[in-house]
């Protein structure tokens, strides 16, 4: 949010900045589902709905599970609809805590979660993943669980790593939580913007009863702005859900969750967005991979590529600086995902390949200028 404001400010100055920071889908939200918000509130649409969501919605929720992840979810009861995955996480995680548990994450992660578990009087604990490749390490997470656990949250796939948990990772971590009593919330906000299948595994596919599955319509959808997601848990979880988002919120927008029922049959424009993330995937692996000694690991899902620019420098915030003032490209410095995340920055490809282009010009250009000046001195 730094980097964005920083650009936005140099914007309004009159530069032209290349912008590979901003985590959200460039396509339009599908037709039919515009459609159906428009005619939601035509036909009067327009009030509260059930506090859990509209029982057709979770329907559709537990239908496209079923097809997807071969689960049977009851969606009377083991369905949420939440303000997008982050309305969902708030509650999920207001549900579980108490002050002082522990809940631990990995490092790197979605810099929000320590935030929510912070507010919430608990003590968010890392764990640092492998630094090649980014995979997590079970005797490293099983060596950071304490009496005081509650939950571990994690991503998959990973925002901003690009990896994601494969169905024996998430048996491993089921199988030391069971013993302790331990949720796990699996934030699945990019499971079906993978590129060798049609949906990351899911912590739901375990079975494993203290699972929290997150999953929402901002990112596969392009429906950022209209706020909506889901939660699939054990039906004590989301009866505590349900308590909280009655008195907070007392329901998603009822126009979204219209519009969300048709969302869910837009698999075809939801494929055709992925593949032109898979295209653009392999074009800014490939064009990084060439650049001055940085280490590329492509993508399995997500839009992010997060190359290891330690070969330039280690310190990510200044490296980022330095692009977007010299470059004038904005990117995400790897710091900001904790601190293992330090020594990368992340270069999301949810922009047109014209504007990757242009972009991954600039960085290269500069890259090269900084390796090859008269003094050859290291940039920072
Ligand atoms: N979780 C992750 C990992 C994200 O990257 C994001 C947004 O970038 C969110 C959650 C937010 O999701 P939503 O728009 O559904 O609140």
């Amino acid at each position: 949010m730094e980097v964005l404001a920083k650009a936005q400010a140099m914007e309004r100055a009159g530069e032209r900045v290349v912008h590979l920071e901003i985590g959200e889908p460039d396509f339009e939200t599908p037709g039919p589902a515009v459609e159906e918000a428009v005619k939601a509130i035509r036909e009067g649409h327009t009030r509260y709905t059930d506090s859990m969501g509209l029982a057709e919605l979770r329907g559709a929720i537990a239908t496209n599970l079923r097809g997807l992840c071969g689960v049977d979810i009851d969606p009377g009861a083991e369905i949420a609809v939440t303000s997008g995955v982050s309305g969902g996480l708030f509650l999920a995680l207001a549900s579980v805590l108490d002050p002082g548990d522990e809940v631990v994450l990995a490092d790197p992660t979605y810099p929000c979660y320590q935030n929510f578990i912070r507010f919430l009087d608990g003590a968010p604990r890392m764990v640092p993943l492998v630094e090649e490749g980014f995979g997590l390490d079970i005797d490293r997470l099983q060596e950071a669980l304490t009496p005081k656990s509650r939950a571990i949250l994690l991503n998959s796939p990973s925002n901003p790593t690009g990896m994601l948990l494969e169905k024996k990772e998430l048996r491993a971590i089921t199988e030391i939580t069971g013993e302790r009593g331990i949720y796990v919330l699996v934030d699945e906000i990019y499971s079906s913007l993978v590129y060798d299948r049609k949906r990351a595994p899911s912590i739901l596919e375990t079975g494993y009863e203290g699972a929290i599955m997150l999953d929402g319509f901002s990112k596969l959808y392009a429906m950022t702005g209209w706020r909506l997601g889901y939660m699939a848990a054990g039906a004590e979880v989301i009866e505590a859900v349900r308590r909280l988002q009655q008195n907070f919120y007392i329901c998603p927008s009822s126009i979204a969750q219209k519009a969300a029922i048709a969302a869910l049959q837009c698999r075809r424009e939801a494929e055709a967005m992925v593949r032109e993330f898979d295209r653009r995937r392999r074009f800014v692996a490939e064009r990084l991979r060439g650049m001055g000694g940085l280490r590329v690991r492509e993508p399995l899902g997500a839009y992010y590529v997060f190359p290891d620019v330690s070969a330039i420098s280690r310190d990510s915030f200044a490296l980022a600086s330095r692009l977007l003032e010299e470059a004038k490209v904005a990117v995400v410095p790897g710091r900001a995902f904790g601190e293992m995340g330090e020594g990368h920055l992340r270069f999301s490809y949810a922009a047109s390949i014209e504007a990757l282009e242009e972009g991954l010009d600039r960085v290269e250009k500069a890259i090269a200028g900084w390796s090859s000046g008269p003094s050859r001195t290291p940039p920072l």
